[in-house]
C-alpha cells in the first residue's frame, strides 16, 4: 500500500501527498504545525489587543486579581477602584487595607489579594529597577506594536532577573509573572496557563503538565525563522490560544467540527465520540444474545 503524509501548503491548507508538494510543510514536525497554529488562529480571530487594560499598572492589577477567579470579577473589581479613583499605585499602596478589601471584594479572596496588592505597589515605588522595567508605556513610541509599547529596542534588564524578583513576592507564581513580564514589561516569555496545557496536549504537541516544559517548548519552536521569538508574537499567540480554549475547544465539550486547527489535531481529527469511547455494555447486552424472538408462537407441554 502507498503511504501518503499529510503536508501543510503554504495557504494553510492541508494536502496528501507521497512526495514534499512544492512549498508545503510535513505535518509531522511540530515546528510547523506550531507555525501553522498560530497561523490559522489569527487568520480565525484576527488580533486580539491584549491585555485588555489601560496601563501597565492596571494590566499589574488585572494579573494578580484574576488568580482563582473568572475575569468579569475582575472586571467589577477594577471597575470600582476606577470609579473611587484608587487605582494609581499611590493610591493602592497607601490606602487602609480594609478600604482595599472593600472595593476589590468581587474578585475572591479579597483579604489576601488586598495584602499582595498593597506589597507589590510598595515595591514598585521603592524599587526603581523594577518600576523602571515593568512600567515602559511612558516611553513609548509612536507606532510600535502593543499598547504597552512592544516592538524591538524596548527590552530593558535581564529577563531571568526580572522573573526572579517578580517570583519573589508573595502570591506571584510563574504564570502571573511571566503575564507581568510579557504584556506590561514586554519581555519576550510565553504564558502557559490551563488553556494552553488543554489545546496542546490534545492537538499532541506535548503531554507534559509541567509548566517549565511547556514554556521552553513554546521557545524552542517560536524561535527564529517563520515566528520570531519576539514578545508580540507571544502575547498574540497566547491571547489567540486562550480565545480558542474559551470559544470552541472547551474543557468537556469542544466544538471539534467548527475548529479552524481541526486538522492538524490529534484529538479532533479521531472518530465521534461515540466510537471512540463506547458506552459500557448494559445488563442485557452482559447477558448474551436473547432467546426469546426464537421461543415466541412454541408451545408448551402441559404439564403433568
Ligand atoms: S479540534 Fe477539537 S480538540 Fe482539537 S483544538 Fe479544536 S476543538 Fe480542541
Amino acid at each position: 500500500m502507498i503511504r501518503k503524509t499529510v503536508f501543510i501548503r503554504r495557504d494553510g491548507k492541508s494536502i496528501r501527498s507521497t512526495s514534499t508538494p512544492h512549498n508545503s510543510y510535513p505535518i509531522a514536525d511540530s515546528r510547523y504545525r506550531i507555525v501553522l497554529l498560530y497561523r490559522r488562529l489569527y487568520r480565525h480571530y484576527g488580533p486580539q489587543h491584549w491585555w485588555p487594560a489601560d496601563t501597565a499598572w492596571e494590566m499589574m492589577v488585572g494579573a494578580i486579581l484574576t488568580q482563582n477567579t473568572a475575569w468579569t470579577n475582575v472586571e467589577k473589581a477594577i471597575a470600582a477602584l476606577k470609579r473611587t479613583d484608587a487605582l494609581s499605585v499611590h493610591a493602592i499602596a497607601h490606602m487602609p487595607c480594609k478600604h482595599l478589601e472593600k472595593l476589590i471584594r468581587s474578585s475572591g479572596y479579597f483579604r489576601q489579594k488586598a495584602r499582595r496588592l498593597q506589597e507589590f505597589a510598595r515595591a514598585i515605588l521603592n524599587d526603581h529597577a523594577l518600576r523602571r522595567n515593568l512600567m515602559p508605556s511612558s516611553r513609548r513610541k509612536p507606532g510600535s506594536r502593543g499598547i504597552f509599547g512592544l516592538g524591538p529596542g524596548f527590552h530593558r534588564g535581564d529577563v531571568k532577573t526580572m522573573r526572579d524578583r517578580l517570583l519573589s513576592f508573595n502570591g506571584v507564581g510563574p504564570e502571573t509573572a511571566d503575564s507581568i513580564l510579557l504584556y506590561a514589561g514586554g519581555y519576550p516569555t510565553f504564558v502557559v496557563d490551563a488553556y494552553t496545557r488543554r489545546i496542546g496536549q490534545r492537538l499532541g504537541l506535548f503531554k507534559t503538565n509541567d509548566y517549565d516544559e511547556i514554556q521552553e517548548y513554546f521557545h524552542q519552536r517560536c524561535r527564529g525563522g517563520r515566528l520570531a521569538a519576539r514578545a508580540c508574537q507571544y502575547n498574540e499567540f497566547h491571547a489567540l490560544l486562550v480565545r480558542l480554549a474559551k470559544e470552541i475547544c472547551t474543557k468537556r465539550h469542544p466544538r471539534c467540527a467548527v475548529c479552524p486547527v481541526r486538522d492538524i489535531c490529534k484529538f479532533g481529527m479521531k472518530p465521534s465520540p461515540a466510537l471512540r469511547a463506547p458506552s459500557p455494555a448494559s445488563p442485557r447486552e452482559r447477558a448474551g444474545p436473547c432467546l426469546l424472538p426464537a421461543l415466541a408462537g412454541r408451545r408448551w407441554p402441559k404439564a403433568g
